[in-house]
């Protein structure tokens, strides 16, 4: 049960204080997570929202979003908008409502990490890098490689400050299934391609998520696609490939039968609609 409440001036100030707590305490972001329940242990909140972790800023031909920026600070960011036409600002689109957004943060959504949740199916896709501090040092991985630990357990002792989401010479496209617009997602996807010099494709990436779990890349999918021209046969090959190999079930959302027959289809629109993107954008 929460008994304290307090506003960290800083990272170091939100460390101590998660410290003192011996993991009882809570790092509180946005809170919309948070205000849906936490586990009984919790004892002290720690709201990092004027830590000073919110910012949008270009680097290494990507963009730095810090943890507390907002998901409307994102979508209506231009430094996203001018990063790989506006796909990430696109996905933000298809997140909750505006209320929702101009709440919850990047940094909670990668923590809290929902199976159903289209961020971390596009940070994936996107080889995003997770930054965060603990007491002792500052820590750095891919998110895919942060999704393999325990990685609840490691935010009850750190912070995290900032993603980092890499250059990338090619494009991506964001799909949704939803029973509405506001709506949490019955199956997503997000893929990636860049073509070369003679038009095949360089590379491909393709992750599928809330399947009903968490998104993750389909290498299988992937591999198909690298090195071969894009056009409508490879791509619903693709799609057929991505279907075989994702980890499908059901839940009270969509059953495992519906999700199998159309992730070929979602993977297909995206890779058409970022083909598209590509050939548009050279
Ligand atoms: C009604 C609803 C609809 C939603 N719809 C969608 C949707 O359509 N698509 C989608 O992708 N997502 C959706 N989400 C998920 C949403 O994006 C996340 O819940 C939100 O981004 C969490 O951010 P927050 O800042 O409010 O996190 P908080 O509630 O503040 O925190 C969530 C968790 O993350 C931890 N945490 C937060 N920030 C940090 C940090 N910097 N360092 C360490 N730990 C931290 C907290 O301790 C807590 O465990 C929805 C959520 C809700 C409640």
């Amino acid at each position: 049960m929460i008994k304290r409440y307090h506003y960290a001036r800083d990272v170091e100030e939100a460390l101590s204080l998660l410290a003192a707590y011996e993991g009882r305490g809570a790092v509180l972001a946005g809170g919309v997570d948070i205000a849906r329940g936490l586990p009984r242990e919790i004892e002290g909140l720690i709201d990092i929202a004027t830590a000073g972790l919110s910012g949008i800023s270009a680097a290494d031909g990507g963009i730095a979003i810090g943890a507390t920026t907002t998901l409307e600070e994102i979508r209506t960011s231009g430094t996203v908008r001018g990063y790989l036409g506006g796909f990430l600002a696109e996905v933000m689109e298809h997140v909750a409502n505006w209320a929702l957004r101009n709440t919850a943060t990047l940094g909670g959504a990668v923590v809290s990490a929902h199976p159903w949740a289209d961020i971390p199916t596009a940070l994936v896709a996107l080889g995003a890098e997770v930054r965060w501090r603990t007491e002792e040092r500052p820590e750095r991985a891919p998110i895919e490689e942060l999704y393999g630990r325990p990685f609840r357990a490691i935010f009850r002792r750190a912070v995290l400050t900032e993603i980092r989401l890499p250059r990338w010479d090619g494009d991506f496209a964001f799909e949704k299934i939803a029973r509405n617009a506001g709506d949490i997602a019955l199956i997503n996807c997000a893929c990636g391609l860049g073509l070369d010099a003679e038009g095949k494709i360089a590379w491909a990436r393709v992750a599928v998520g809330a399947t009903p779990f968490r998104g993750t890349r389909l290498p299988g999918a992937e591999g198909i696609l690298a090195g071969e021209k894009p056009n409508p046969d490879l791509f619903a090959e693709a799609g057929e490939r991505a279907a075989a190999e994702a980890k499908i079930g059901d839940d009270i959302r969509a059953s495992a039968e519906w999700r199998r027959r159309v992730t070929p289809v979602i993977v297909r629109r995206a890779l058409e609609r970022a083909t598209l993107r590509v050939t548009r954008g050279q």
